[in-house]
């Protein structure tokens, strides 16, 4: 599926892409997933004239041109919460770069569609990992706010901003209090990338203790060690946190709870169905499909 996503993004012609995923763009036989054998990174290099660009640091330090495409993780974006400053763009900074090569590429001034996903924020809800959620949530507002500026300066642009679903059926119950909200601003580490550190052998109490404000019991610690690597760790974290902060998650998956959407314009009110979205946009932009 992401084999055949990628394939798509090559053959569409999109002025700039940024984002992870690197190694479905890459063949198994160079380290990535790809079963066609093709190395579409250069393919996009070479035949399509992009410039292609493979590590965050680059992305930092390059100055970028369009056609452009920043495949900046082998895999996953990191969570906000696990980004390394100088190794890794947040997704502000991608922002800011994409729009301006696509202002600076838009000669004709005939406008532009920009896409913009806060992709992790679904996969720390699957993680039940409130913390990871709430900080990748926190840089989509800065974000939009971002956005939101360059529309005041630019009336015709519209913001849609909505999401596809709800994950997690989260909940907050009696008992969250400041000190719930101050353990999820002091944590530093996704339960993802703890997960990672004890494998690689580090002490599970000292890592919980430091990164996510929590003093594990031995009961807990125990639970955590048994299903460290089976699906059931999420689950248990989630409850562990709760525990603390007293925010509840009902499942690790999606869940069927209407979302909401903003707009900078007086569309979508009401209780609307998500296929509205598309055919706002494209009566928006006048386009014939
Ligand atoms: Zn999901």
């Amino acid at each position: 599926m992401k084999e055949e996503i990628s394939k798509q993004l090559y053959e569409k012609n999109i002025t700039v892409l940024i984002g992870g995923g690197r190694r479905h763009f890459i063949p198994t036989s160079e380290g990535g997933t790809r079963r066609d054998g093709r190395n579409l990174l250069n393919e996009f290099r070479d035949k399509k004239g992009y410039q292609v660009i493979s590590t965050g640091k680059e992305f930092f330090n390059t100055k970028l041109r369009t056609p452009f495409f920043g495949a900046l993780s082998h895999d996953q974006t990191p969570y906000e919460v696990d980004r390394n400053n100088t190794e890794n763009p947040s997704l502000l900074f991608m922002v800011q770069k994409g729009l301006e090569l696509l202002i600076e590429s838009d000669k004709e001034k005939r406008g532009f569609f920009l896409l913009i996903e806060g992709s992790r924020i679904d996969h720390a809800m699957h993680n039940n990992d409130i913390a990871s959620a709430t900080h990748e949530l926190l840089m989509f507002d800065k974000t939009y706010e971002y956005i939101h500026k360059f529309a005041e300066k630019d009336p015709d642009t519209l913001i849609i901003s909505t999401s596809d679903h709800e994950t997690g059926g989260m909940s907050i119950l009696g008992g969250f209090n400041q000190n719930s909200l101050n353990m999820i601003k002091e944590t530093s580490m996704s339960t993802e990338k703890l997960r990672e550190m004890v494998n690689a052998g580090q002490d599970i109490r000292n890592l919980m203790r430091q990164h996510l404000k929590i003093n594990p019991t031995d009961i807990e610690v125990n639970r955590i060690k048994n299903e460290l690597n089976t699906p059931n760790y999420f689950k248990i974290m989630g409850e562990i946190i709760y525990q603390r902060n007293k925010i509840h998650f009902s499942t690790t998956s999606h869940s069927g709870d209407d979302v909401p959407l903003f707009s900078n314009m007086n569309v979508l009110n009401g209780m609307t169905d998500n296929t509205e979205v598309a055919k706002t946009i494209k009566n928006y932009l006048n386009l014939n499909f």
